[in-house]
Order: structure tokens, then sequence, then C-alpha cells
């Protein structure tokens, strides 16, 4: 009989992660909350379950893709009570280092393998499976666990131990959300000086200036036709999302005892974004925040 797969929390990205284990030949037990998320499941493939214990019956393998820990936590602690023991548990959602530690406790005191595997590549990656996925937990788990996320992803890249995962996928996204904000910067002040968006990109992206975030995803129309500015700022990876994971990676800053002040910095940037009722467009649309808060600033110098 086929291998069997739970899957648990079918949004955004459990969605189109779960369609693409049903067509890698895997049988998925789904369920999820969201009625729609249900029906379009079910359309993929995805055999929906009346409960998430109910979808863990007969399956050797439960992903999870859920907002937050807290949720990650109630969900596995009674994923852990219906599961045989060797169950291999992997949570794919983006959450906070200590809540990752514990899920991984839960699975452990079931004696159940466990994984923290968060991921970068948004929903085309998850559609695609091209999804990098940044994986802790023990070398056992990791091996039995690849395979499955090979299903998924392009790049699967072992971090460390328990919470590894969640560390570097906070660290990464620390990274985007500074970088993100000093492009922006930096098209803005290059419109003030006069010089051209093209000038900039073909300056900046094969200079010391180049990152993701101006060569990959460039906050202006023009240079790099496939990112959001060209659609209107539609994510992509909307600005509450980034807020989420900045805020992810202040709270480990604080809980670490690491001096982060770009990060923090970063995070207010786009708490303030998001406090606008701007958490739904693209984060790359914080260009358009400094632009505005750019031209105040000329207005009231006259
Ligand atoms: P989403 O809100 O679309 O999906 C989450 C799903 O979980 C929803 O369908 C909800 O109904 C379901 N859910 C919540 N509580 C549940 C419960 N107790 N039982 C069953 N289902 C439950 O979110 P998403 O965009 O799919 O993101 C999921 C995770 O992936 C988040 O942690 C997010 O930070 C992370 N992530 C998202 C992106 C992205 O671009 N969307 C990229 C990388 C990582």
């Amino acid at each position: 009989m086929t291998e069997a797969i739970a899957f648990v929390g079918l949004g955004n990205m459990g969605g189109p992660m779960a369609a693409n284990l049903v067509k890698a030949g895997y049988r998925v037990n789904g369920f999820d909350l969201a009625a729609a998320s249900l029906e379009t499941a079910s359309a993929n493939g995805v055999m929906i379950a009346a409960s998430a214990v109910e979808a863990v019956k007969d399956a050797s393998v439960v992903i999870t893709m859920l907002p937050a820990g807290k949720h990650v936590i109630s969900v596995w602690s009674e994923l852990v009570k219906a599961v045989q023991p060797g169950t291999l548990m992997i949570d794919c959602s983006t959450i906070d280092v200590e809540s990752a530690r514990k899920a991984h406790m839960l699975a452990k005191e079931a004696s159940c393998l466990s994984l923290d595997a968060p991921v970068s590549g948004g929903t085309g990656g998850a559609t695609a499976g091209t999804l990098t996925f940044m994986v802790g937990g023990a070398e056992a788990a990791f091996a039995r666990g690849e395979p499955v996320l090979q299903k998924m992803g392009k790049r699967i890249v072992h971090c460390g131990d328990s919470g590894a995962g969640q560390a570097a996928k906070i660290c990464n996204n620390m990274i985007l959300g500074i970088t993100m904000a000093g492009v922006c910067e930096a098209f803005v002040l290059a419109e003030k000086l006069g010089l051209s968006h093209q000038a900039l990109f073909d300056v900046a992206s094969t200079s010391s200036g180049q990152c993701w975030s101006i060569n990959t995803y460039c906050p202006v129309p023009g240079p790099v036709p496939t990112s959001p500015a060209n659609n209107g700022y539609k994510p992509g990876f909307a600005a509450a999302l980034m807020l989420k994971d900045l805020k992810l990676s202040q709270e480990a800053a604080a809980a670490a005892g690491a001096e982060t002040a770009m990060g923090a910095h970063a995070a207010e940037l786009y708490e303030t974004f998001n406090a606008l009722g701007r958490g739904g467009e693209d984060f790359s649309s914080i260009i358009n925040y400094f632009r505005e808060q750019s031209q105040k600033t000329g207005e009231a110098r006259g």
C-alpha cells in the first residue's frame, strides 16, 4: 500500500505543498479548519479527513503548515497522542525557536521523530515545488524526511539540531527585511538626485550593492520584469508576513542576548507600514512609504 502522509494546514502554502505530494504518488490525508482550503485540496487529490486526529490515523509522516507557534503547539499536543511511535512529525510553519523546540519535545515524549522545516520561496515556490527547506532535527529524522521534502522543494538544507531550521529562517528573513529597506531608500535617494532607476539598477546589481532585494526582487517597475513592483505591488511576500518574521527575529535576539540594531529598525519600519493598513501589499511596497515620507520632508522644508 502507498505510504500515507497527513497534512494539517492546507492554506496558501500548505495547499500547493500537499498537492505536490499527491503528484509524487503519496496518499495524502489532509485537514484544515477552513472549508475553502479543504475544497481546493480535495480538487487536487488530497483525501479530506474529519479532523486532524483522523488525518494522522494511518500516516507514517505528519506535516503541519500553520500560522504561528501557538497553533503548532496546540495541534501537535493532540496529534502526538494519536500517532504510532516512530512516526516522523515535520512542522514547516515559520514559528519562534522556543515553540519549535517545544514541539520537538512533544514528539520525543511520544517516541516520534521530528523536524522543524520552515520554507523560503513563497506561494510560487510552493506551487512549483521549488521551495528551500531549512531543517532542524536529529540526523535519523532528517534522513527519513529528506526524500519527502524533496517532492516539495529543490533545496533541502540540514541546519543542525532542534530549532536550527527556524533559527536559519529568521536570520535569513532579518537580512531580507534590512536589505529591502536599504534598497528602497537608495532608489528614493536616486530619484531625488535625478538618477534613473535603470542606471542605479545597472550599477548596483553588478557592484557591491548587489543582493536579492535588488537583483531578483527590484522594488521599482522595469529593471526586473517579474518583481511585484511591475504588478501593482501585489504579493509576492506580504508586508504583514515580513513584519511577523522580523518580530520573531527580535524576540529571538532578546532571548539570546544578540545586538540586532538594524533588524530592530527594520521591524519598526514594517510595524509603521502595517499600522497604515498596508500589510496586504508586497513588502517591497515600503518604497512607496519612503517616497511619501520624503515628499513630506521636502514640503516641510519649503
Ligand atoms: P494561511 O493562513 O494561508 O494558511 C494557514 C492555514 O492553517 C489556514 O488555512 C488555516 O485555516 C489553517 N489552520 C489554522 N489553525 C488550524 C488548526 N488548528 N487545524 C487545522 N488547520 C488550521 O498561511 P500560509 O501563507 O499558508 O502560511 C503558513 C505558514 O508558512 C506561516 O507560518 C507563514 O509564516 C509561513 N510562510 C508563508 C509564506 C507565504 O508566502 N505565504 C512563505 C514562507 C513561509
